[in-house]
């Protein structure tokens, strides 16, 4: 399925080496800006964000130390990890999720990110159950102040996250959101700071533990912001792989 949507995707010894110097580069300016907010270097990781990249540059990424890669539709991501089935790593579903890709995407994906309406968790746990499987998520947050169709608004997300402790094969780890890309630093920061105080509300009601924390934001153009407000993963595409073929 990957050769098909890629079918001259081979890349030369210059490009791989161009992106593993890029992948240094994020690595090293992710850790200093976890440093500049106070927190260990090691404390924040790094998802690629892969969509629409040829799997040879994914698997330079993943031969270079990476482990956590993120796709954005459910078919891509299963066709890309046949391809790279030899290579140790993990795969997230950072896009939204159809009720009828679930099961597709719970072959692959360890992680989904973008859980923001109960019907699907409804069906997510019911193949889980059948499988007698886990999934680990992330509660994807509208924080955008903009009417987009994804994410749970953050003054709704505290009796969301509440009603998600009914399925019991699902462990959430945190909060995911998009925020407001191509922005300036000042439009931007406060998509993250909502996140941040929604992840801080649920906390102090009991709804989530310490161990359900993470916050999923940020992304080429602003992880190290992103970072500095508090992010635990940022999401990285074109600034590692370059320009996604098809833009
Ligand atoms: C594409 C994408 C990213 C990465 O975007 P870049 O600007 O290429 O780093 C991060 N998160 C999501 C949900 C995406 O779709």
């Amino acid at each position: 399925m990957s050769e098909s949507l890629h079918p001259e995707s081979t890349i030369t010894p210059e490009d791989a080496q161009a992106i593993r110097d890029r992948l240094d580069e994020v690595a090293s300016r992710a850790a200093a800006a976890a440093e500049k907010s106070g927190r260990p270097a090691d404390s924040v990781s790094i998802l690629l964000a892969t969509k629409m990249q040829p799997v040879e540059k994914i698997r330079v990424a993943l031969e270079h130390g990476f482990t956590l890669v993120g796709e954005n539709r459910v078919q891509e991501l299963t066709g890309k990890a046949e391809a790279l089935a030899d290579i140790p790593h993990e795969t997230h579903l950072i896009g939204p999720l159809q009720k009828n890709k679930v099961n597709h995407a719970l072959r692959v994906a360890s992680c989904i990110q973008s859980i923001d309406n109960i019907p699907l968790a409804e069906k997510i746990q019911r193949r889980l159950e059948a499988e007698d499987q886990t999934v680990e998520y992330f509660v994807q947050v509208n924080t955008s102040r903009e009417d987009t169709k994804f994410g749970i608004a953050p003054e709704e997300v505290w009796e969301f996250v509440g009603a998600m402790r009914e399925f019991d094969r699902m462990k959430m780890r945190g909060f995911m959101t998009i925020g407001l890309p191509g922005k300036s630093d000042e439009e931007i920061r406060p998509s993250y700071q909502d996140l941040v105080a929604v992840k801080d509300r649920c906390l102090e009601q009991g709804l989530i533990d310490e161990s359900m924390c993470e916050l999923s934001m940020g992304m080429s153009s602003d992880y190290e912001l992103a970072i500095e407000e508090g992010a635990t993963m940022v999401r990285i595409g074109s600034s590692v792989f370059g320009a996604r073929p098809t833009e």
